[in-house]
């Protein structure tokens, strides 16, 4: 039977504990429709919103009241970052910095191929972290490193020439260099460190607990790999800039200004090479 001033075309059965984000979207889109799921499920549609984002199981209760924090905070988000970051990275964002009991690892890192929080996070390509994420975690992971007085390190890494890749061996392989690149990088990094696609080719790894002399050896390892990655007739490096957080250096835009200044020096002298920041030096 038809619900009498529901136009709904498509009601979605909230049986299982993992909706799809396009699922999630559209049952939260219209005040209307929430309302109408918030009916039709009293008892366990925000506890099962929550599960699908964040694989945590929470009472409907503390759901509801979570889900309605979350939705003020990706406004705040969407308004402080001047896009719209979307649902996933706004839970991250939330639970990770106003909720004790998940820490960011567990939301991002969960390994499973319906993991909505996952799939909306990770490039395509790269398979390494978008950059809403990266946005949110260098926030994070500063604020932490000055808490905690521990170390920060950043890489920014941009390959060389890559235009040339594109125009020689056309941009299907173009993709197929970022796609190996990506994955050579998530072998040489650590647990702890989070790599994210910054932009077009430029890369980038958030260290934590990290000095300048580990992360310069992380980062030669990351160039040596890339270096070594062998495609049909051809081979590519990066440039790499490492900036470390300190006194002068101790937001995200001037940590990030000084990786950029190192990675551009490292350019100009020349590619396949990895530059320290005066800034930091
Ligand atoms: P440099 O050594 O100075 O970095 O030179 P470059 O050629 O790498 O730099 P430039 O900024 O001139 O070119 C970057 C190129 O990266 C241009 C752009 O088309 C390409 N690119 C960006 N994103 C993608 C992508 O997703 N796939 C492919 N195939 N190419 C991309
Ligand atoms: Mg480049
Ligand atoms: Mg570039």
């Amino acid at each position: 039977m038809k619900n009498n001033n529901q136009q709904l075309e498509e009601v979605i059965e909230i049986e299982s504990d993992s909706l799809t984000l396009t699922q999630i979207n559209y049952i939260t889109s219209t005040k209307d429709r929430l309302r109408f799921y918030e009916k039709r499920y009293p008892d366990r549609l925000y506890s099962t919103l929550l599960m699908s984002l964040t694989h945590e199981p929470y009472t409907e209760e503390h759901a509801k009241g979570l889900w309605s924090k979350i939705n003020s905070h990706m406004e705040e988000l969407n308004h402080t970052l001047q896009r719209d970051v979307g649902l996933s990275v706004a839970t991250l964002d939330y639970l990770t910095n106003f909720s004790d009991n998940l820490s960011a690892p567990k939301i991002i890192e969960q390994d499973k191929s319906n993991f909505v929080s996952r799939a909306a996070t990770v490039d395509e390509l790269t398979k390494l972290y978008i950059r809403d994420v990266f946005d949110v975690i260098i926030k994070k992971s500063i604020y932490s490193a000055q808490r905690n007085n521990t170390s920060l390190c950043l890489l920014m890494i941009d390959i060389d020439d890559f235009k040339q890749v594109n125009d020689c061996h056309g941009h299907q392989t173009g993709d197929r260099v970022l796609t190996e690149v990506g994955g050579s990088i998530n072998q040489s990094i650590r647990e702890m460190d989070i790599a994210a696609r910054y932009g077009g080719e430029e890369l980038a790894v958030i260290m934590p607990d990290t000095d300048r002399e580990q992360a310069s050896q992380v980062g030669e390892r990351i160039r040596e790999h890339i270096e070594r990655l062998k495609f049909d007739s051809f081979s590519v490096t990066v440039s790499i800039g490492l900036a470390e957080l300190d006194k002068k250096c101790r937001t995200p835009e001037a940590l990030i200004s000084a990786a950029d200044d190192a990675l551009y020096e490292a350019k100009r002298n020349g590619k396949n090479q990895l530059v320290l920041s005066h800034k930091t030096a």
